[in-house]
This record gives C-alpha cells, structure tokens and sequence, in this order.
C-alpha cells in the first residue's frame, strides 16, 4: 500500500486501549496515537478519529466501580466522561504539534438518517479535515438511546468513513488482526492478511470466533460488520494492533502483521451509500417481476405500472425499500411520489399516469440515480 494513494484515513480506537475505570486515561497510549495522527498528517493525509471512553472516564471520575444499566445514568457518565476524554487529547496534540486543532462532533445513528441533517454533518466533517483539524467524533452518549444508537463505534467508524468517502478504515484492537479460526480456542489459528469483503470466510468468523477473542468491545461481529459496510463505499478496513509506535510508517512500508479487507463490489456513490446505510426506509414498495428485472438486470427505473402494493405512509422525496415478491428487499430509493399519489397511480402505465394524478412532473416512481440495489 502506498501512502500517496492513500488522501482520507478513519482511525477507530476502543475505551479499553485509552482507558480504564480504575486508573483513568491511558495518558501514555493516547501519546502514541496522536503521535501515528501527526505522522499520518506530516505525509498530507487527512484523518477523522472516532474515539470512545466517555462511559469509561464518566466512571473513573464519579469513583464507580461498575457500569450502571439504567439508561439516563449512562448518559450523565457519558457526558461527565467526555470532557475528561477531549481535554487529553486537547492536551497531548497540543503538546505534539501546536498547529493541530481538534473538533468534537457527537452524532447519533439519528443524526444521518434524514438526507438534511446527514449533508449537513458531512459538510461540517469536510470543513474540518480541509481546514486541517482532526474531527475526533463519538457517539452523542447523552442523548442516545436504544433505537437511535449507532450500536456501537465500530459501526459509527464505518458510517463515518462512507460519511467523508475515506480511502481507509482502521480499526485498532489488541491483536495482530482477523485469524482464520478462533485464536482463544485454536493455537494453530492463522492472522489473515488479505480478504475480500464478500469472501464468505467473513461470515464463518463472525459466527464461529467468541468476543473473548481479545478483539475490543463490540466484538468481531461488528468489525467484520463495519469492514462490510465500509467496503460498499469503496473503502479498505484494516483490523490491526493499536498502541504500536510507527503503526502507520510500518504499515505503509509494508512491515506490518494486520488484516485489510477490501472491497470488491462495485462503488457506490455517496448518495447511494447513504441509502443502504439509512436503516428508516419510510415505506416498502412489492414489485411485481417485470419491475424487479428492470431493475436489477436492465438497470432501468422504476415505474409505477411494476408496483402491485405498497405499504407506509410517505412524502415524495422519502426513502423507500423495493421487494420482490418473496418480501425480500431488492432495491432502495427515493420516491418521486407520496403514498397517496402512490395509491392512485399504482400499477399504471406510464400513458395513463396524467388521468390519475392532477399534477404529473414525473414518470418514474424511482429514478435510476435515485436507486440502489441491495
Ligand atoms: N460511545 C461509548 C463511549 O464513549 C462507547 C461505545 C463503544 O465503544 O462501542 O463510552
């Protein structure tokens, strides 16, 4: 891998690798990684963090001892803890390299579903890497809550680095990478190097590879989860050890154990990963076959005379989920019709549409570049 090709980096790092509820911020290993961020900057490489350890300094700093499981607790943590984490690395870049400013943002899964508020924090994100400074984003803990959550950070990292359209997702655990069995239970187990992000090898160490495994918080699940959800936006994740002096450098040398999953689906652009990775379609269009082979193999449109039904309640312009007719999601996009017009024009063709609907802009229901198949 050459670091020239190489202009936007998502670095991921876990509350365990900078934290702990005993002894508070990891001050020495939080040096190392806004070392790896100054080098990576020095070689003209823009990059966003996404940091946990806001519930973790929450809890060193009210002298707890344990996670409480209620839910405005955590968020009050959360929000006590948070500071404790942007003053270190106010502190430290500060100390590394006085041009380096930092910016907090705080999203939630919310946050990117309405196409609005999601090109909004794309735009903030791109003003703060083009001016320079280093984004390091967190959930908004405080305000989060279940149906919200983005799950967890590696997930966040991933809708992050499809958000900025990076080059390379790097999430950092405490082993060399992804091993082909697990490495807890196998001594013979073997790190791999390179995989594609739709080799079905994926899904067996998904399932087979306990979260004991020493892999961070969320688990291998969710890693190969983000490297996936990564990958539909045309970026490399690499799972490697963090907390190693000249990661990067190493890396970039090509003198490092680590695994890089890369994509191999075709890219999809911005607007369309924003489509897969919005989990709120608004409605659910049944497409009869002919629409589903117009879609999926003569990469047409959608027309509403291919639509049999539909179901939800929705605005022209809202995100909608096309189903075969086995109720399996093919397609997503954004409707040119609301469901009331959708009701009136529904299995119509395109000639008769001017008889149903008083004002007709549009023929298709979902324009092409509107669409995403799944
Ligand atoms: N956002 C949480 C925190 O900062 C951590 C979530 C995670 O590690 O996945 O404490």
């Amino acid at each position: 891998m050459k670091i020239n090709k190489i202009k936007k980096i998502v670095i991921k790092i876990g509350s365990s690798s900078i934290s702990s509820i005993q002894n508070g911020l990891n001050q020495s290993n939080i040096n190392i990684l806004v070392n790896e961020i100054n080098w990576l900057k020095q070689h003209g490489v823009k990059v966003a963090l996404v940091s946990s350890g806001a519930i973790s300094m929450g809890l060193h700093v009210s002298g707890k001892q344990r996670r409480p499981t209620k839910l405005a607790q955590l968020q009050s943590l959360a929000a006590i803890g948070q500071i404790e984490l942007m003053q270190a690395y106010k502190k430290l870049f500060y100390k590394k390299n006085k041009d380096i400013q930092i910016g907090q943002v705080l999203l939630t899964n919310d946050d990117l579903v309405s196409r609005e508020r999601y090109l909004n924090a794309k735009n903030a994100l791109d003003e703060l890497l083009n001016s320079g400074a280093v984004p390091i984003v967190n959930e908004n803990d405080t305000v989060a809550y279940d149906e919200i959550q983005f799950g967890d950070n590696d997930i966040l990292a991933s809708r992050v680095a499809n958000l900025i359209q990076a080059d390379l997702l790097v999430i950092f655990t405490d082993q060399n990478g992804l091993y082909d069995k697990d490495p807890s239970k196998h001594t013979d187990a073997k790190l791999i190097e390179k995989i594609q992000s739709d080799d079905p090898l994926l899904e067996d160490i998904s399932q087979n590879t306990s979260s004991s495994s020493g892999i961070g918080s969320g688990g291998i699940r969710s890693k190969i989860l983000a490297a996936k959800t990564a990958a539909r936006g045309g970026t490399s994740t690499i799972i490697g050890k963090g907390m190693l002096k000249n990661f990067f450098k190493d890396l970039f040398d090509n003198n490092l154990q680590m695994t890089i999953i890369s994509p191999n689906q075709k890219k999809i652009n911005a607007k369309q990963t924003w489509m897969i990775d919005n989990s709120k379609p608004k409605g659910q269009l049944f497409l009869d076959d002919g629409a589903i082979k117009a879609l999926l193999d003569n990469k047409k449109s959608l027309l509403p005379v291919g639509v049999k039904s539909f179901s939800g309640n929705f605005q022209r312009g809202d995100l909608l989920s096309c189903m075969n007719q086995d109720g399996v999601e093919v397609a997503r996009g954004l409707s040119n019709f609301s469901s009331v017009d959708v009701e009136k024009i529904m299995g119509q063709k395109t000639d008769c549409l001017n008889q149903s609907l008083e004002n007709m802009f549009e023929e298709n229901l979902i324009h092409r570049n509107n669409l995403v198949i799944i």
